[in-house]
């Protein structure tokens, strides 16, 4: 826990974690938790934050644990800032926003800094429809492949939810696999995880369920199954090009937002 500061103590072994390092990520929690706490589970909700102001979250009831950014050498920042990454590893498929930081992603490691024994990661633009609790019991590392356009994606993985054990050993090991010279992680701490467990296992795709598949491969929807929607790119809080398309998506985390709990079985289908 070095150099993490909680604002109350853990209550269960097991944890949510989620990470937030400014104000949008700050709406994206507050949707997440609000599904979380509709789906009954029994485990910690943890937001892991950096000097971000968190105070909407405070009212939430969850545990806050104040972060710095990973300590990375100057040239491993300057390569991994936005704009070098941009142009290095343009991102070709859907737009990131604004307010997205990509040297910030990598502060997720520190959820191996947390003194818990499972831990599932979730980022801040997700939302939990279903109780997943059973993934505590699942072992480190497992994830969902990365898919929104065709078969080739079953190779990738992403890295919006995961399974961890937290091991101090294992976050020394990943600071010093991460910053060697000449590093550079495309996208970022998905490429990263992907290399450093490079035999994960895989989580049906309804753990991890992108927004892109409504419109791109409309057949793998079926409402009734998805545990977790991910609004990758695009987040519903923005108005972005693809807003009109994802309408019923956005509807859905918005009722979320406002702390009102959905109807799941009146949702239309794409
Ligand atoms: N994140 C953050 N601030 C940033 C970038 C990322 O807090 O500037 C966190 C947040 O939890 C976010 C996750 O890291 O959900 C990954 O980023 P994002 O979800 O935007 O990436 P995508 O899913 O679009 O690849
Ligand atoms: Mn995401």
């Amino acid at each position: 826990m070095e150099g993490l500061r909680p604002d109350r103590p853990a209550r269960d072994a097991r944890a949510f974690v989620t990470l937030v390092t400014n104000a949008d990520y700050v709406l994206g929690a507050t949707a997440l938790i609000h599904s979380l706490k509709a789906t009954g589970t029994t485990a910690d909700i943890v937001v892991l934050h950096t000097d971000a102001d968190v105070a909407p979250l405070r009212t939430l009831d969850v545990r806050l644990v104040r972060c710095d950014l990973l300590p990375t050498s100057d040239a491993f920042n300057q390569t991994h800032a936005r704009d070098a990454l941009h142009a290095r590893a343009a991102f070709t498929k859907g737009g990131k926003p604004p307010f997205h930081t990509p040297l910030d992603n990598f502060a997720k490691l520190r959820l191996w800094q947390l003194e818990y024994d499972r831990v599932v990661f979730l980022d801040a633009d997700t939302l939990v429809l279903r109780n997943i609790d059973k993934l505590f019991d699942y072992p480190e590392f497992c994830a969902a492949p990365n898919v929104y356009e065709g078969w080739g994606d079953f190779h990738r993985m992403n890295s919006g939810v995961f399974t961890a054990r937290p091991s101090a050993t294992t976050f020394a090991d990943m600071l010093a696999r991460l910053d060697v010279p000449d590093a550079f992680w495309r996208r970022t701490d998905q490429t990263f995880l992907e290399h450093y467990f490079s035999d994960w296992h895989g989580l049906p795709v309804v753990y991890n369920m992108l927004q892109y598949v409504w419109f791109a491969q409309p057949q793998l929807w079926k409402w009734d199954d998805i545990r977790v929607l991910h609004f990758q790119y695009e987040k519903p809080w923005q108005d972005h090009d693809k807003a009109d398309r994802l309408r019923p998506l956005i509807d859905l985390w918005t009722s979320y937002a406002r702390g009102e709990v959905p109807d799941l079985s009146a949702l239309p289908n794409p």
